[in-house]
């Protein structure tokens, strides 16, 4: 009988927080900027220069600690993790082993399978490194310090993960609250949030786990349920062949769909940690930490909550735009303009999810403006313009946040509410279509149905659908 298995999953992910400066230093934070244009002597490691912590990174990290049931560690230090590597001026970086500063956390996923806790071991600050850069052409090898002190925080998680899908509903998770919070915008395409995988697999019952690997360059979630899938084959391969699982860093290659070994896994004694000689501890008093639970935003649940009481919107609704804060943002802002959140909640979930899905983009990577969307409902609401004209406007506010009252008068797309002109159309039409008309009148109906097709064709979609109804029955 072929052995069945088991697949462990545990996550470290890196976000970076958005604050305006670095960790250490004044030197601004922003993505992109000429290369080495965002540094100093501190973040570029000059001996002497002296790092000075950056308030905000605090608050940041124990906020998401608190929105991720963690301890708040109220007294917790920086260490330095020794290393070698040209992104990284100091040879060190600056971070924490000893005393993170959130442990013992959980956040509740749900999948098709249901609800499910998954652990966090910890949550750690901790500084970025500068970027290299490969230009095969040139044959050198350049280095950007703008990155170099971007304050990071690392979440790891438990071993509580067995499937792609319970990974994907964590990361989403994480990401919603850390974007509830303000404390960054976790994009995966421009690596403000970033996920390591820890993959082993064991026979179902083991007690024991499998020998773990360890895979980065993984930016987007598409990548990561692929990696997950790729990587447990390759392991449940090599135990079936009777080989090995060898402890290492992989890198997984999306679009060959294979992973290749990086380096040997090290382990926390490999980097020689010690005590950051150049900070002292932070130590975050009972008065601050209420200080940062007080300012801690509505959250989803709260908000899921208060969207059916205040706007009357299903529960189904209410927790789809809940789920992100992009959503909600524009739902709220929209429903201020027009007053009308069952609508502004239908063009979210009907038409918005299917453009979003038809591009392959996320919530996050919407731009139209509340004000569009708004002025759209408003005119279909009026009769201005009918619902299938409303979807093709609405396609180019979703493209190109056009401004409808200008599209619809340039493109004159207005509803035609002129009963001369809608009664010579369909006169028109039901000379042109004996047949139909003869149908209707032996009594079936449906073929009234092709009668407005045609009708509405005729005018080019622009047709006040029920009056076309009204006056093709009294003629009929
Ligand atoms: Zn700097």
């Amino acid at each position: 009988m072929a052995k069945e298995y088991e697949t462990v999953i545990g996550l470290e992910v890196h976000v970076e927080l958005a604050t305006k400066t670095k960790i250490f230093c004044s030197c601004s934070t922003e993505f992109g900027g000429a290369p080495n244009t965002h540094t100093c002597p501190v973040c570029t490691g000059m001996p002497g220069s002296l790092p000075v912590l950056n308030k905000q990174v605090v608050e940041y990290a124990a906020a998401v600690g608190l929105a991720t049931n963690c301890t708040i560690t109220q007294y917790c230090k920086f260490d330095r993790k020794n290393y070698f590597y040209p992104d990284n001026p100091q040879n060190y970086q600056i971070s924490q082993l000893y005393l993170p500063i959130c442990r013992d956390g959980k956040v509740e996923i749900e999948t098709e399978a249901g609800t499910k806790n998954i652990g966090i071991h910890e949550i750690h600050m901790e500084e970025d490194a500068g970027k290299l850069v490969h230009d095969e052409w040139e044959d050198v090898s350049v280095v950007d310090y703008n990155r170099s002190g971007v304050p990071l925080i690392e979440i790891v998680s438990e071993p509580d993960m067995r499937s792609a899908d319970e990974v994907i509903a964590y990361l989403e998770k994480l990401r919603m609250i850390v974007q509830y919070l303000g404390a960054s915008d976790c994009k995966l395409n421009e690596g403000s949030m970033r996920a390591d995988v820890n993959l082993s697999v064991r026979e179902v019952g083991a007690k024991e786990f499998g020998t773990r690997t360890e895979m980065k360059n993984l930016n987007s979630f598409k990548a990561i349920a692929r990696a997950i899938e790729g990587e447990r084959e390759r392991q449940i391969d090599l135990l079936e062949a009777g080989e090995k699982v060898i402890q290492e860093t992989r890198r997984w290659d999306d679009t060959k769909g294979e992973s290749y070994p990086m380096r040997s896994k090290e382990d926390a004694q490999d980097y020689r940690y010690f005590p950051e000689p150049d900070l002292v501890p932070i130590v975050i008093s009972d008065e601050w930490l209420k200080e940062i639970k007080d300012r801690q935003p509505e959250l989803q649940t709260e908000k899921m909550i208060r969207y059916k009481e205040e706007y009357d919107i299903p529960e189904y609704d209410a927790k789809i735009i809940t789920g992100h804060k992009k959503l909600a943002d524009i739902f709220e802002a929209t429903t201020k303009l027009c007053n009308k959140p069952k609508k502004v909640s239908n063009w979210l979930m009907v038409e918005t999810m299917r453009l979003l899905k038809e591009n392959d983009m996320e919530p996050e990577d919407i731009t139209f403006s509340p004000k569009n969307l708004a002025t759209l409902i408003e005119l279909t609401e009026a009769g201005t313009i009918n619902s299938s004209v409303a979807k093709e406007v609405f396609e180019e506010v979703f493209k190109k946040d056009i401004d409808p009252n200008q599209y619809v008068e340039e493109k004159g797309l207005k509803t035609v509410n002129d009963e001369g002109a809608l009664r010579a159309t369909i006169e028109q039409v039901m000379k042109e279509n004996p047949q139909s008309v003869e149908d209707y009148r032996n009594g079936k109906e449906k073929a009234i149905g092709f009668l407005v097709g045609q009708t509405m064709k005729a005018m080019k979609g622009k047709a006040n659908p029920g009056m076309v109804n009204k006056i093709l029955k009294e003629l009929l």
